[in-house]
Parts: structure tokens; sequence; C-alpha cells
């Protein structure tokens, strides 16, 4: 789920204008007003999806991929149920919110802007927690795996959308998980960024704004969801995160989700077994 690129930090600020051998693509960006920077990148993973079950033998720090008690990704079902409880209260979610858009080296993603340490401003949502207390958190951005890191009834959708929520001191708290599947519409969330959700350059970010309640909209503001507790889905694979799985599958023409397939790789870590996850508790 997570990724070196994807710190709570503003992103915004950097000012390299870019020399690119795509210019026609990159001109077709500038004239709708988009500036291109180049992306500050740390030293590469040494990890992979494609050894996702041993990540707990590389390092020490990534001990939980193999200890942890409710680690992520697990495998829903409709025997599970569905959640009535921790329903997210949204309060501010419509907003053309200011970010980067960029491709995480796994496929399309957007990191929101914010002053640093200060996450007010951010689209968030409200929920109970277990013991009762009230917690809010905000979103600091989203990416986009392929395929899904969640089956639901054994199954994977094409792509899962993973929008991911700051609590206080800017810990990842929650998640709100999106399956996308092709249908026979186009996806409001994804046709509003035509030029970008193709976007396949790992190295350069882009200045735009994404109004993340398209995304709400298309599953009908989680309504219906399954929610556990668990982890990120990648090394250390940190716990205490919330995760919510919405019901409602967000669809996409097939032009669409081949642009996406296009600008993604393996993304998806190995299934977990269930164990303290609190499936809909
Ligand atoms: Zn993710």
């Amino acid at each position: 789920m997570f990724f070196k690129g994807l710190a709570l930090t503003s992103a915004l600020g950097l000012s390299t204008v870019l020399a690119c051998p795509d210019h026609d693509y990159h001109s077709q960006l500038k004239t709708q007003g988009l500036r291109i920077h180049k992306r500050q990148q740390g030293a590469p993973p040494n990890w992979t999806y494609d050894a996702s079950i041993d990540w707990g033998r590389l390092s020490e720090d990534y001990s939980l991929c193999q200890t942890g008690t409710h680690q992520s990704p697990i495998p829903l079902t409709v025997n599970q149920g569905l959640s009535l409880r921790h329903n997210p209260i949204f309060n501010n979610y419509d907003m053309e919110a200011q970010g980067t858009f960029y491709n995480w080296g796994y496929g399309p993603a957007m990191t929101y802007a914010h002053p640093e340490g200060d996450y007010s401003a951010l689209p968030s949502f409200t929920f109970e927690e277990e013991d009762g207390h009230n917690e809010t958190v905000h979103l600091s951005g989203w990416h986009i795996h392929a395929p899904a890191d969640h089956s639901v009834q054994g199954d994977k959708a094409k792509a899962e959308l993973h929008l991911v929520h700051a609590g206080e001191e800017g810990h990842y708290r929650s998640v709100l998980a999106i399956r996308i599947d092709p249908g026979n519409v186009e996806s409001t969330f994804l046709s509003n960024m035509p030029e970008l959700i193709s976007y396949r350059h790992t190295e350069e970010r882009v200045n735009t704004t994404s109004n993340p309640r398209l995304a709400l909209d298309e599953v009908s503001h989680f309504n219906q969801f399954w929610t556990y507790k668990g982890s990120l889905t990648s090394p250390p694979c940190t716990e205490g995160v919330r995760w919510y799985m919405a019901r409602n599958i967000m669809f996409a023409s097939d032009d669409q989700m081949q642009q996406l397939l296009n600008a993604s790789h393996f993304s998806s870590r190995a299934e977990q077994q269930v164990w303290r996850h609190q499936i809909n508790v």
C-alpha cells in the first residue's frame, strides 16, 4: 500500500522544470496549465511485490510483516457480513484539493499539499473507534494498485484505489479502499484527469488538483463496507491502520482500464491469515 514517495509532507515547492524526451506529452500537459517537476526520490526499496511472502526476512525492521497479528490484506467475504459500526462521516470531502500527481512506480498516485505538520485543511472523515472515542483522519493522498490488494469472495478486482488518511502527528491511520473493475460506464473520478491516469513517468511530478468526492460518489459514499484492523501492505507493515473496503465497485470503461493498467506494475501483496483483525466488529 505504501511506498517511499508517499511521504506525509508537502511535495510542493519544487521548481525544476524538466527537459524530458517525451516532449509531446509534456507539451500537452503544459498547455493545460500543469507544471512538471522533478520528483525527489530516496533510495530504491529493498523489497519487491514478487517476493512479498518473505518480507519479514529482509530486515529486522520488517519483522511485523512476518509476525504481525493483524496484517493486510486479508480475504473478505459476503459471509462476514457488512459493518454496522465505525461508519465514516465525511466532513469536507468535496473540494478541489491541490497536490502533486505522479506515478509511484506501480501506478498513478497523488499527494495532497498541506503546511508542514498541519493536515487540518485537507478532506477528512470521522469515525468511532472500538473503544467508543471519535477520531478524525485527514486525506494525505491516494494511489492505485494493480491487481487489487484485497479479494472479495476469492476474486480480485483489476485494480484497487487507496485513499490514505493520516491521524494525529501524521501517522498512517486509516485507508478507504475501492475496487476498480471494467464496466459499461466511465469512471468520473478517472475521467477527471484523462491525461494523467496513464502517466508512466516515475521521476517527475505534476502540480494539479483533484476532487476526492468524485471517488466517493462512485461507491455511494461507503454506505456499505467491510472494516477491520490491519496494517500497511508494504514494509515495514506497520499495524494500527483501520481499513474500509467499499462494497460497491468503481467501474471504468475498457479504455480507462487499459490506460490505468498500462501505467501500472504488479503491486499486490500476498493475502495474510485472518487473526486479530476484528472484521466488522
Ligand atoms: Zn496501497
